[in-house]
């Protein structure tokens, strides 16, 4: 039987060993993690946890009991630090050697920094990406203190959505023209940005950061407008790196992530990347997804096809993000629009936006609408295109859409 290693012990290194077991997979597993805790998720990092009303115990995916009683050897707090793929074994933080048969790379992904040139090192320069950046900014967000929020993307958003609940001064900074500028239309930037401006959130667009100021802690920051801010701490999201030098040192090919075919195999035979750390085909494309949604599919395919199965992976995409009382759900994926309709609900906050390409649909953004959410997840995943007048029309009825 082959031993399977799993390298990177997250959402899609969890995901994957356990779709190997529920499949029957009966070789050795080791799941191999850098960080101390078991596998957890992160969403609830930039939202109900860092609020402190999620225990820690709440992020885990499993309970530590579930890879013993599976005969899975976790190894927490142990980094692998290269891969050599002739001989396949790999080199262990402890200086130690593992040998494997099969080899994933579930490695995720680096939140990108700021140059410590224009004081991205200082102390109270805050990351989000991992529990322990969670843990070391929460006591940060005390009421009254002022924080600078640089990157208006999803994480962005969610930490000022945070920290405005939590009584904080919140200054946003987003270099672009507007919020959500990389992954949404206008229309569901002006959402949010009222959303966030009727919180008492000063957002900034077209602004960028020229630099954070203080000695040793941040004390101030100077925008490229010229504008001069004292802040208490900040918060950086402003995008992440796939994590891809592992998988570089063993010479297998990389591009946006590391490159995989259409079952997860990157260029050699016995690698295998899954999560945000690998990249995929979709619709012909090459892409990469950074979601928890296809963290999970991603893996589950690639543990199918480790076993000797055969199965495509066909991506899906989803994607939420919670904010104050406002739940977005994102169908599908905006590559490409031409045009984007939208659909007002029957009760205030409640839209949907609707992106298509000439007559193709290509995506919805729901806002507190769950029903029209899944309906267009529907339509997209069967490759259907209804008539945009209809989807504009408050008259028409949105379920009847679904009918063949
Ligand atoms: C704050 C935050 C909020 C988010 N909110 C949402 C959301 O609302 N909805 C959504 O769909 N997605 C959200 N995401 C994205 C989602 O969490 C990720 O897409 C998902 O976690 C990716 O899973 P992964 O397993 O690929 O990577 P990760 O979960 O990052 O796991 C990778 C693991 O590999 C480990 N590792 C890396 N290198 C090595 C090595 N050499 N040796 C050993 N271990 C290694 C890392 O330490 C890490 O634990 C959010 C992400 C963050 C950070």
């Amino acid at each position: 039987m082959p031993h399977v290693v799993v390298v990177g012990a997250g959402q899609a290194g969890a995901s994957l060993v356990a779709k190997l077991r529920t499949i029957g997979f009966e070789g050795e597993i080791t799941l191999i993690g850098a960080e101390k805790v078991p596998p957890y998720q992160r969403p609830p990092l930039s939202k109900a946890y860092l609020l402190g009303e999620m225990a820690e115990e709440r992020l885990y995916l499993r309970p530590a009991e579930f890879y013993t009683n599976h005969n899975i050897t976790l190894r927490l707090d142990t980094r692998v630090t290269a891969i050599d793929s002739a001989a396949r074994t790999l080199t262990l933080s402890d200086g130690t050697h593992l040998t494997y048969d099969e080899l994933a790379l579930t490695v995720g992904a680096h939140p990108r920094t700021l140059p410590s040139a224009i004081g991205g090192m200082l102390d109270g320069v805050f990351a989000m990406r991992d529990l322990s950046d969670a843990d070391t900014m929460a006591p940060a967000f005390t009421a009254g203190s002022r924080v600078l929020i640089i990157g208006g993307g999803y994480i962005g958003l969610e930490a000022a959505a945070v920290a405005s609940k939590l009584g904080l001064q919140v200054t946003l900074v987003e270099m672009a023209d507007r919020i959500l500028q990389r992954v949404a239309a206008p229309e569901t930037s002006d959402y949010f940005r009222a959303l966030h401006t009727a919180h008492g959130v000063d957002i900034r667009e077209g602004v960028g950061l020229d630099r954070l100021l203080g000695d040793t802690h941040v004390t101030g920051a100077r925008l490229t407008d010229g504008t001069a801010l004292d802040i208490d701490f900040a918060v950086v999201g402003v995008g992440i790196d796939p994590a891809t030098i592992l998988a570089e040192s063993a010479g297998i090919d990389v591009g946006n992530g590391i490159t995989t075919d259409d079952h997860g195999r990157t260029s050699d035979p016995h690698i295998w990347a899954a999560g945000d750390c690998a990249s995929c085909l979709y619709h012909g494309q090459t892409i990469r997804l950074e979601s928890v949604g296809n963290a999970i599919d991603q893996a589950e395919a690639v543990a199918v096809n480790i076993a000797g199965g055969d199965q495509p992976y066909v991506p899906k995409p989803w994607f939420w993000s919670d904010q104050y009382d406002c739940k977005l759900q994102i169908a599908g994926l905006n590559m490409g629009y031409t045009d984007v309709y939208l659909r007002k609900g029957d009760a205030p906050g409640v839209q949907s936006n609707w992106y298509y390409n000439g007559d193709a649909l290509l995506a919805v953004d729901a806002m507190n609408d769950p029903r029209n959410y899944m309906i267009g997840k529907r339509l997209i995943e069967a490759g259907r295109s209804p008539d945009p007048a209809l989807i504009t029309d408050p008259a028409t009825d949105m379920k009847a859409l679904l009918k063949p």
